[in-house]
């Protein structure tokens, strides 16, 4: 019976699959007008994409057996409400097109600003964040969404206390629990926050979609304040704006410099792309190096460059926001001071310059170095981490306390596991910084131990390049990363 079940599950499944990938493969036809190639996101590249990492995915599903973790919220749950809402995005955005081998007689869909184009440039944003996702929950076609990684830490912790080896869960559950760690008020706040959360538009939460918004809306202490501050009550957010939209909307802006906008970037899932009108005249978009929004903007105000959100005389203040962020404090055993002493080194130095402090943590493998080498490391071409290679997704400020009498006691067992230790190699998951009150969560998991892993052994000396691109760009749009709105402004020339 059981073995009926399965097979019964796994024919949905795949003919679920095999439909999919049809209408994509339709949907592609009907985006043959040139007229609809744009810079990122662009159907056109969207659609062939996630077609092929379906199968990928279809593949691996056979190939497993229908194998691996399928408890509620796993891969087999994912993959129902992933398939059914990508036909419900599919058939919207095929009702907008012209139809298969036609051109239209109306374009209003070709026309920047029209009713049609923005809901078309919606359902491409949605289609863009799909694509991802897939991607991220199924690396190479097989699932990991149970051991899917968060980039905050904190809010890595949250989810699998809460919710456990799921990686997907309806939006009603989701509140619920996140109300535990971050109190809200029912009604419009949460019909808000969940059109935030739920990029994807398919009325559950995904593992990726809260790694993407807790990346935004960082730090997590403050996390729906954050929200509140730099999106619900903020004039310059744009949920969702596409790079060529926000060049539109801020050419209505040209003649007042420091007026500026911001959106989650598509392209760079989990940061902030900000477009502004420089003191030339000229509309600029940048994406800032890791660090809270609040920050970038606080920065790009003090430099004159954030002036005016959406073109308006007044912006808000956020520094109240600049208060709250507490460093993490990073506590180092006795045994681990030893260690490095005997290497006539100590733990707090950078193992890159070896001149100054560590002072910053990689995200999310949590290995640490001073920030000058990171910034050095980052403008280089490499985006992974010196030490790991783990792609970077964030960073965070760090203090580094020696050991005293009263510091947390490092884990015994762990002085015993050579080989775990090298694979740590200067990995450290920090005591975590206080909880909000209600969040009464008991320090299960490893990642929220107070727990120090360091490896003497064979520390990379990777001196920072000392020639390397100033500006990293995307493929396609004038859209770079930069340290500053001013070094954007420098850069202009390039793009
Ligand atoms: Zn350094
Ligand atoms: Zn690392």
């Amino acid at each position: 019976m059981a073995a009926a079940a399965l097979r019964g599950r796994q024919w949905r499944e795949s003919h679920a699959f095999g439909r999919a990938v049809r209408l994509l493969q339709r949907l592609e036809e009907q985006c043959e007008d040139l007229r609809l190639a744009s810079s990122p996101p662009s159907l056109r590249d969207l659609l062939p994409r996630t077609a092929q990492l379906l199968r990928e995915v279809a593949h691996a599903r056979r190939a497993g057996g229908g194998g691996g973790p399928e408890g509620p919220g796993g891969a087999e749950d994912f993959l129902v409400v992933y398939l059914a809402n990508l036909e419900a995005k599919t058939r919207q955005v095929a009702a907008l097109l012209p139809p298969r081998g036609r051109k239209t007689a109306n374009d209003e869909l070709f026309r920047e600003g029209s009713r049609l184009r923005r809901q078309l440039a919606k359902l491409t944003l949605i289609f863009s964040h799909m694509c991802t996702e897939l991607g991220a929950l199924f690396p190479g076609g097989k699932y990991c969404g149970n051991t899917y990684q968060l980039t905050k830490v904190l809010a890595h912790t949250f989810w699998r206390e809460q919710c456990g080896a799921r990686c997907v869960l309806p939006w009603a559950e989701f509140e619920v629990l996140l109300c535990i760690c971050h109190p809200m008020e029912p009604g419009s706040t949460a019909l808000a926050l969940r059109s935030t959360i739920d990029l994807t538009c398919s009325g559950h939460v995904s593992i990726f979609e809260f790694d993407i918004f807790t990346r935004l809306f960082q730090p997590w202490p403050t996390l729906l304040k954050n929200w509140q501050l730099l999106a619900v009550n903020h004039p310059g957010y744009m949920a969702l704006l596409t790079y060529d939209e926000v060049q539109a909307r801020l050419q209505t802006y040209r003649d007042k410099p420091g007026s500026y906008i911001f959106r989650p970037s598509c392209t760079h899932p989990g940061q902030w792309a900000i477009g502004f009108v420089s003191s030339g005249g000229s509309i600029l978009q940048t994406i800032p190096l890791n660090k809270p929004l609040f920050q970038a903007l606080l920065e790009g105000q003090k430099e004159g460059f954030y002036l005016y959100p959406d073109g308006k005389n007044h912006n808000p203040d956020l520094t109240e926001l600049c208060q709250m962020e507490p460093h993490q404090r990073i506590h180092v055993s006795e045994e681990q001071l030893q260690l490095y002493w005997a290497m006539d080194s100590t733990f707090e130095l950078c193992k890159i310059c070896a001149e100054s402090n560590k002072d910053v943590k990689v995200e999310p493998c949590g290995h640490l170095l001073c920030s000058r080498c990171l910034a050095t490391w980052q403008h280089s071409d490499s985006q992974t981490c010196p030490f790991c290679r783990c792609k970077i997704k964030g960073q965070e400020a760090v203090s580094i306390y020696q050991f005293q009498a009263s510091a947390p006691a490092e884990d015994s067992e762990d002085s015993s596991d050579k080989e775990a230790e090298e694979e740590e190699l200067e990995r450290v998951t920090p005591s975590t910084p206080p909880l909000p009150p209600r969040l009464d969560l008991p320090p299960k998991s490893p990642r929220s131990k107070c727990q120090l892993k360091v490896a003497p052994l064979a520390l990379p000396r990777l001196r920072a390049p000392l020639a390397f691109p100033r500006f990293w760009t995307e493929p396609s749009a004038s859209l770079e990363i930069t340290s500053s709105p001013k070094a954007r402004e420098g850069a202009r020339g390039n793009s």
